[in-house]
């Protein structure tokens, strides 16, 4: 089997975390009588120290409810321009909430308060209604950058001065705790609403959340039915993703390692070159030659039994995951090592 490095969602559920499934007691959520969604929902809350949570299908789903359930039509959110929200869900924004998007270009480390200011407006009846901050970490765009935690506090101190409210899209929250040492509790108490994630790093089939004050949760349920997302004995999924906490998060060091190793291998490599630090499990590697492509690389790698998909014009992603064992790594860092032009 080829050895998957496109993205960290390819994983499969492991044995036990079937057995999870198995043997989860269900209802119908949809009535409030799912217990492990419950626990599960009282457990992610509690983990971000915050008053409730709502299991939801995608991370997508979960940062849209944040988006609706805390705007109007006409209203303006402010986010770094490689925002998630803006790329990778489908306009959803514009069609679910009607808010505008303003965007800048965040600095590395992730944005303060300073970048905010020059976007804040004056009240008047001509000019939109800045209404939401939103803030991404780690950032997927951004190689899987982690959002210091002083800059966060930095915004989240002028955003209540201002009125603000804050969303956290954290579907890769558990990454940057892990390679911080920062608690996910401390990340989320800059923010109103947390999105996580819990298909990615920690390994389950389907499941994100929404976490936040409860008024905020009660309308994001509302909103989730409305949606589409109400979901029956899902208590199936709620298990296979408790089990990810239980067996998953801590293990997130792992993959860091290896997405650095590999980045060492990647050190040697004639073809291929960093185009950022990696900081937790994501590398983006930029083709060296004007003449060589990432759909070309990508190609060859596939040839070899690694899958990298092209990201930009000139890069290509991998990313480590719970399926990348040491055999992979170091059949990858020796394909890697071989590329020749
Ligand atoms: C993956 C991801 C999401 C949500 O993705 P879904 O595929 O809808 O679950 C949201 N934000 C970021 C930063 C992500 O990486």
């Amino acid at each position: 089997m080829a050895i998957d490095l496109r993205s960290d969602t390819v994983t499969r559920p492991s044995d036990g975390m079937r057995q999870a499934i198995v043997h989860a007691e269900v209802g119908d959520d949809v009535l409030g009588d799912d217990p492990t969604v419950r626990a599960l929902e009282e457990r992610t809350a509690e983990l971000l120290g915050k008053e409730a949570a709502l299991f939801t299908p995608t991370g997508t789903m979960a940062n849209q409810l944040a988006l609706r359930a805390q705007t109007s039509p006409g209203d303006e959110v402010l986010l770094d321009r490689h925002s998630h929200v803006i790329h990778y869900e489908s306009g959803a924004a514009a069609a679910h909430s009607g808010v505008q998007f303003r965007t800048f270009e965040a600095p590395r480390g992730g944005f303060t308060a300073d970048d905010l200011k020059p976007l804040r407006r004056p009240t008047h009846y001509t000019l939109p209604h800045v209404s939401l901050i939103e803030m991404e970490n780690t950032h997927n765009h951004r190689g899987g950058e982690v959002f210091e935690l002083e800059r966060m506090r930095d915004v989240w101190a002028w955003a209540c001065e201002q009125g603000l409210r804050v969303h956290l899209d954290g579907a890769r929250l558990w990454n940057a705790s892990v390679a911080s040492g920062v608690a996910p509790a401390d990340y989320a108490a800059c923010a109103h609403t947390v999105s996580v994630c819990f298909s990615k790093g920690l390994g389950a089939p389907v499941g994100s959340a929404l976490v936040g004050d409860s008024e905020t949760v009660r309308r994001a349920h509302r909103l989730r039915k409305m949606f589409g997302g109400g979901m029956r004995q899902v208590g199936i999924l709620a298990a296979a993703a408790s089990y990810g906490l239980d067996y998953n998060l801590q293990r997130l060091h792992e993959d860091h390692r290896r997405a650095a190793a590999l980045a060492r291998a990647v050190a040697t490599c004639t073809r291929l070159r960093l185009a950022r630090p990696v900081e937790t499990n994501i590398l983006i590697l930029e083709v060296v030659d004007p003449n060589d492509t990432p759909q070309r690389l990508s190609h060859e790698l596939r040839a070899h039994g690694v899958l990298a998909n092209p990201w930009e014009a000139r890069t290509l992603r991998m990313v480590t995951h719970l399926d990348f064992d040491d055999a992979a790594l170091a059949r990858t860092c020796e394909v890697v090592r071989e590329l020749r032009s």
